[in-house]
């Protein structure tokens, strides 16, 4: 236990101190939504039983949360609706406001008498600017718990990583240390004093974009999530190496949304993976992108503001694709081009009209998808921000450090190194159909997305 209390309080830092109230100490969820493997919670709880006093968790619905569409509002609110169900056994208290948390929060909090508030961590710059003006607006002490990678952002690098390979040891120095099981949530012994009324989404007044019906593209839920994650690792995870950079295949983990949405811990899927009675060679391919490079993504956003922007990329990058502004683009497309699948390329297409039925993806065809993207459009910025508002707009787990990351990997060389110089790309990375070819039979994925579609 003693272990545990000591690992708790190492991922987390105080963003302020302040007046102690009488009230309960209060978990903002935000990233991690979720009750099981949730260190920010474990923090709150050991933190409210060391102070003798009640636990509270506030959720904030943001309807106009930048770039968030119908789909991913139905995906993250149906996870949601079951986490009060399952508090109530634990003695801990559960409420949703509705509005920008900045706003909402500190009247909220001042109303009950807080006695801490704990939020989770997130490198995005809207959640850093909420953090930002609450650190400025309330009088409380306020701390922050990085709930969604092993080894704290902060703890792990005080500085932007140059790449995969700067980054890894310093992963690999600390991983053993952090890479520990959860302690349990225990029932609450300090009961709620404050009488609140126990809110859910569908308590609040809801605008329609937040009630479309969809067709739920995969189901939702902590407990769905772990189901998906033991049948992956019980049935492909073998095959994780073989199959992972082929999408005719099912070979990747599929688990992005789960993790996006906080609704799957990280650090519990290593664990479960790690105890696989797989070859290390099987494991270490998966935990690589799982830890590292997932971890490497966080780092990106943590310390580069402009993680969205041209002027985020590496020098060398914005220096060679400034020299090749000028080269002549073969096809120009606009967005709604790109968005309706109206290019020349069938494979490419194809790819678009996958992510927007499905809600994802490949990971492979990601990278064929953005570096098209820089290639038929007039300049680099323009390339980005087509490639952001469309993988944020469509992908399911879109809207995350990985997504900023990966698209600043396959148009700016971030994490990336020099390539031999060609028209457009300059020395960026690039990528070809009969690239394509020698990876997966290109013909038959164009097949599947077309049936797919037809059904
Ligand atoms: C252009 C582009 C856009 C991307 N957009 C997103 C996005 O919006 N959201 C997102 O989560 N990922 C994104 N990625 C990263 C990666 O492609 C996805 O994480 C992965 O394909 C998700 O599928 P999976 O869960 O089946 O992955 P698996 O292969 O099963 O991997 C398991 C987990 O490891 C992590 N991971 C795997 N590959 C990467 C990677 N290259 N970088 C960082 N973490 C990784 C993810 O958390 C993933 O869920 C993007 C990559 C590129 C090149």
């Amino acid at each position: 236990m003693e272990r545990h209390n000591t690992n708790i309080s190492r991922r987390s830092r105080r963003l302020r101190q302040g007046h102690r109230g009488s009230g309960p100490v209060v978990y903002w969820m935000s990233r991690d939504q979720r009750i099981d493997d949730n260190w920010a919670l474990l923090w709150a709880q050991q933190e409210a039983i060391t102070r003798q006093k009640s636990l509270l968790i506030v959720f904030c619905l943001v309807t106009d949360y930048p770039g968030a569409t119908p789909a991913h509002f139905q995906f993250m609110l149906t996870g949601i609706n079951d986490l009060p169900k399952r508090l109530a056994p634990l003695n801990i208290g559960w409420t949703m406001l509705q509005g920008p948390p900045e706003k909402s929060l500190p009247a909220f909090l001042h109303q009950i008498d807080a006695h801490a508030f704990v939020c989770d961590f997130d490198p995005l710059r809207i959640k850093q600017q909420w953090k930002q003006k609450l650190i400025s607006n309330l009088n409380l002490p306020f701390y922050e718990v990085d709930a969604h990678n092993i080894i704290p952002a902060w703890t792990i690098s005080e500085k932007k990583e140059y790449a995969a390979y700067t980054i890894r040891p310093k992963i690999k120095r600390l991983l053993a240390d952090f890479l520990t099981d959860f302690p349990p949530l225990v029932r609450h012994p300090i009961n709620l004093t404050t009488t609140l009324a126990e809110i859910t989404a569908q308590d609040l007044a809801t605008p329609a974009k937040l009630q479309a019906s969809q067709k739920m593209i995969m189901e939702p839920g902590e407990r769905e999530a772990t189901r998906a994650a033991k049948q992956f690792i019980d049935q492909r995870l073998v095959h994780y190496g073989e199959y992972s950079n082929n999408p005719c295949r099912q070979g990747q983990s599929g688990l992005s949304p789960y993790l996006h949405f906080g609704q799957l811990s990280a650090q519990r899927l290593a664990i479960m993976v790690s105890q696989a009675p797989l070859g290390s060679e099987e494991k270490e391919h998966f935990l690589e992108e799982l830890i590292v490079r997932r971890e490497l993504s966080d780092n990106f956003c943590l310390y580069e503001p402009a993680y969205d922007s041209v002027e985020g990329f590496p020098q060398w990058a914005q220096k060679t694709l400034d020299e090749h502004r000028g080269d002549t683009r073969e096809y120009l497309y606009t967005l709604s081009d790109f968005e309706a699948g109206n290019t020349h390329e069938a494979l490419w297409n194809a790819c678009q009209l996958d992510l927007v039925q499905n809600g994802k993806l490949h990971g492979f065809l990601r990278m064929y998808w953005s570096k098209k993207i820089l290639e038929w459009t007039p300049d680099p910025e323009t390339a980005l921000a087509f490639a952001i508002t469309l993988n944020d707009r469509y992908s399911l787990d879109g809207r995350d450090p990985n997504g900023y990351t990966g698209i600043a990997w396959s148009i700016g060389g971030v994490h990336d190194r020099a390539w031999k110089e060609r028209p457009v790309f300059g020395k960026i990375r690039y990528m070809n159909q009969a690239g394509c070819r020698r990876k997966f039979d290109v013909e038959a994925y164009i097949t599947s997305v077309k049936e797919n579609t037809s059904k």
